[in-house]
């Protein structure tokens, strides 16, 4: 049994008045009992003040970004241990916006899921195709690609200590969802991709559906057998809209 998780990307967005606002009904609900684990990713600079918030709560929260080196003159950036040291749990790698606008490779999203490894923090992956991709039949081997790159670097049993978001591109922040089909089918091929280097691991890793995920069509997604939950964007700013999506995950 794969308990689900819903994880809240709140990307650029947040305020210290808003953040108050949009944390306590979340903590509230968390601590009253909901059917999934779930993860909120404030910016770095709001990472204190909803730690606070969630504190004893049970409600984790991680960055949206990490370095993939140690420490040292690398001015902007921040690193796992640091993350790791104010008390967030988990971070994201390989998101596509940071891929596509930040012009992280796999190489650099490898090195980043390694470097949060290392700091005790748990890399939530993504990786998905773009809409050209899609049409062009390479969907498969985008994530493949994707997914292999973080393998070779870590290895699969590693790999599972971390968790996976199947993102399409072309379904974030758009309004566009993946058919529950389409997800479904993508989630079966990644865990297919793991299975045959660890058959365990394959079994084990929750993997995410994310892509303009909310209230109305959670549970349609969430019901696919491969779909462990759902890494929320817009969404997430809404405390109404995501706990309706966190109750979705039961
Ligand atoms: C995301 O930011 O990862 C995301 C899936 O965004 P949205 O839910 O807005 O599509």
């Amino acid at each position: 049994m794969r308990r689900p998780v819903i994880a809240g990307n709140w990307k650029m967005h947040g305020s210290r008045a808003g953040n108050a606002d949009l944390v306590a009904p979340i903590v509230e609900a968390v601590r009253g009992g909901l059917p999934c684990e779930v993860l909120v990713f404030p910016p770095y600079v709001f990472l204190p003040q909803v730690l606070e918030q969630a504190a004893d709560s049970g409600l984790g929260v991680g960055a949206q970004n990490v370095s993939d080196r140690s420490s040292g003159a690398y001015t902007g950036e921040v690193s796992a241990a640091m993350l790791a040291d104010v008390g967030a749990s988990h971070v994201l790698v390989g998101h596509s916006e940071r891929r596509a606008l930040y012009g992280e490779d796999d190489a650099t999203v490898a090195a980043k899921f390694a470097a949060a490894l290392s700091a005790g923090l748990t890399p939530i992956l993504c990786v998905g195709e773009t809409r050209d991709e899609r049409e062009s039949g390479r969907t498969e081997s985008v994530v493949a690609r994707q997914l292999a790159a973080v393998i070779e670097a870590v290895g699969a049993r590693d790999l599972g200590r971390g968790l996976l978001a199947y993102e399409p591109v072309w379904a974030i922040g758009t309004g566009l969802t993946a058919t529950p089909e389409q997800a479904q089918a993508v989630h079966a091929f990644l865990r297919e991709e793991i299975a045959r280097r660890d058959a365990t691991i394959g079994n084990s890793l929750r993997i995410l559906y994310g892509g303009s995920v909310k209230a109305d069509n959670a549970a349609t997604l969430f019901a696919c057998e491969d779909v462990d939950g759902g890494l929320v964007g817009g969404a997430s700013l809404k405390p109404e809209e995501f706990l309706a999506i966190c109750r979705a995950a039961a």
